[in-house]
């Protein structure tokens, strides 16, 4: 297993940079032509490998035409091809639930998957319009980024202790060197993403190098319940990664705030530009609506919530050899009602980030994650099954008379749903349901008549477990 680590660069100078920049525009459109003449059915849709392309531009001379060194325009296609294949992947997965719902036939839905996964789709009309439907042809946005094979590059730590990173530039020979800001060399193919005057080096490491792959994981198994406010909360009643709620909403504040102020300050320079006042126009445009600061800024907010995000997965490892949690190629929609304050994109990129940590986490420390169906596990009281009455952060179960923490009673509900018997991960949404219905009414027939009037005591053990399962 691979992880990702960035090196940055370290007051690298102007000129290198803006080289740099003309490289990573040059194969940008590099890019643009891959996606423009492969992007679709009969290119990388019909199986069509980068080493095809290149042979095809090498006799065509096409190449010729972007002006940079071999090595980098070639690894640029066959990075482009895999971008390409990544989104018609996407494009396969929405065609395969399509086959599902079209065939209960065994043999008839493998040849539909055998045909999809073999590129054979294009002859098959059900198949073929299925993909024209979900595989929207996509564009090159990619422009800042240069991709630098592992026998390319190479770095040297100079007397001061400084690490140079040496890449090629546009002439065959001429290394551009960049000095890093740590000391640990970047190995293999490197991805050089240029943003805001800075080189960021990504390369892949061996994730069991890694220090936190090291610590072995717990011997139990728990339920986890993904979140906004906390990160996770588990079975147990404890919650993880507590603050990115506070994180989360301050970027939103943050973001609405200054898109406000953006939005204003475009107006005035649109204003001026109509005056004819182009000097003032350009000048805000320069100074105040540039994308340097704010780039830097979303990096950084990201990369704090999946620092919390992670930390989080770790703490509920250190305790489980299983990880019972909710399947996520499902949709959440519906599942928890966001407030009007949250910013969705924030919401569903935050779910994405969960999932690739516990799945991450999981395979490098060693426990197993297993995924569950969690269709009204945050509805459903985990004693009896009932569809409780949600308040905020509490759950009302009606039939056990009992306030839930509505998060906790989800974990317990995942948890329990690894070993149902009748739930399966595919069950769909509306036998869930029913089989929920079933059971309390089986529950309800077993119970004891209940006393009209509650005692102040009997009320209070209407809360038996508030103080027992908040931290
Ligand atoms: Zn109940």
């Amino acid at each position: 297993m691979k992880a990702t680590r960035i090196a940055y660069s370290a007051q690298l100078n102007a000129g290198k940079y803006a080289a740099l920049v003309r490289q990573a525009r040059r194969l940008g459109r590099v890019r643009g032509e891959v996606w423009q003449r492969y992007g679709s059915i009969d290119g990388v849709g019909s199986g069509l490998k980068d080493r095809q392309i290149r042979d095809q531009w090498l006799a065509e001379n096409t190449h010729a035409q972007f002006g940079v060194l071999a090595n980098a325009w070639k690894e640029t296609v066959r990075d482009a091809v895999t971008d390409i294949a990544a989104n018609l992947a996407a494009a396969k997965v929405q065609a395969r639930r399509a086959v599902g719902r079209r065939t209960a036939d065994p043999d008839e839905r493998k040849r539909l998957f055998t045909a999809l996964k073999t590129d054979k789709w294009t002859g098959d009309p059900f198949l073929a319009r299925q993909m024209r439907k979900h595989w929207k042809r996509g564009k090159n946005r990619t422009h800042d980024q240069i991709v630098v094979r592992a026998d390319q590059h190479n770095s040297k730590l100079d007397a001061r202790g400084r690490l140079w990173l040496a890449v090629p530039g546009l002439e065959r020979r001429k290394t551009v060197k960049i000095p890093l800001s740590t000391t640990v060399a970047p190995a293999g193919t490197l991805r050089l993403i240029l943003r805001g005057g800075r080189v960021e080096v990504h390369y892949q490491i061996d994730a069991a190098e890694m220090r936190t792959s090291q610590r072995p994981c717990g011997d139990r198994t728990l339920g986890v319940d993904k979140g906004y406010t906390e990160a996770l909360t588990d079975s147990d009643g404890k919650h993880h990664g507590t603050s990115l709620g506070e994180l989360l909403t301050g970027e939103s504040d943050r973001l609405k705030e200054r898109n406000r102020r953006r939005a204003k300050l475009r107006s005035i320079a649109n204003s001026a530009a109509q005056r004819g006042d182009h000097a003032k126009a350009a000048r805000i445009k320069v100074n105040n609506l540039g994308t340097g600061k704010r780039d830097r800024q979303a990096t950084r907010h990201q990369a704090r919530v999946r620092t919390e995000i992670f930390t989080a997965a770790h703490r509920v490892v250190d305790k489980a050899a299983t990880v019972v949690a909710e399947d996520l190629t499902k949709s959440f929609a519906g599942r928890k009602p966001l407030g009007k304050n949250t910013n969705r994109r924030l919401a569903a990129w935050t779910k994405g980030v969960t999932a690739e940590a516990l799945a991450n986490v999981s395979e490098r420390r060693g426990s197993a994650l297993v995924h569950v169906n969690a269709a009204y596990t945050s509805q459903a009281c985990h004693r009896c099954g009932r569809l409780g009455r949600r308040s905020g952060d509490r759950l009302h179960c009606t039939l056990c008379r009992v306030v839930w923490q509505a998060d906790v009673n989800a974990a317990i509900n995942i948890l329990q749903r690894a070993g149902d018997p009748d739930i399966a991960l595919h069950t769909p949404h509306h036998a869930v349901k029913q089989i929920l219905q079933e059971r309390t009414d089986r529950h309800r027939t077993r119970l004891p008549v209940q006393d009209p009037s509650p005692t102040p005591a009997g009320r209070r053990a209407n809360y038996p477990n508030c103080s027992a399962m908040s931290d």
